[in-house]
């Protein structure tokens, strides 16, 4: 945790932030028998569903509204561009970072 005295020096350019997953349903693996994991894979089921949800951020810099105990990795996916329409965004950073609408423009 930062002190978040710096938190002013952000410009807060949606097209500088990167996005940061949180991992809302981890997708776990386990095996049919209980048994360690075989060389064939032929034991193995997955639980969960894998879940995420988008955050905007910044290397290095966990977004606060992500739960200190939810697992969360940052990527070089850009907060303005495309996600994939499973993972839905963050209502909090969605409206402390708006994305500039290209469609807006006329
Ligand atoms: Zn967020």
């Amino acid at each position: 945790m930062t002190n978040g005295a710096d938190e002013s020096d952000l410009a807060d350019d949606p097209n500088e932030l990167t996005v940061w997953f949180e991992r809302l349903d981890p997708l776990q693996v386990r095996t049919y028998d209980d048994a360690p994991i075989r060389d064939d894979y032929s034991n193995i089921y997955f639980v969960g569903t894998g879940k995420s949800r988008a955050h905007a951020g910044r290397p290095g810099r966990r977004p606060d509204c992500i739960p200190a105990d939810a697992p969360a990795h940052w990527s070089h996916d850009l907060w303005a561009g495309e996600l994939p329409p499973a993972i839905p965004r963050c209502a909090d950073c969605a409206k402390r970072h708006p994305r500039p609408s290209p469609s807006a423009s006329r």
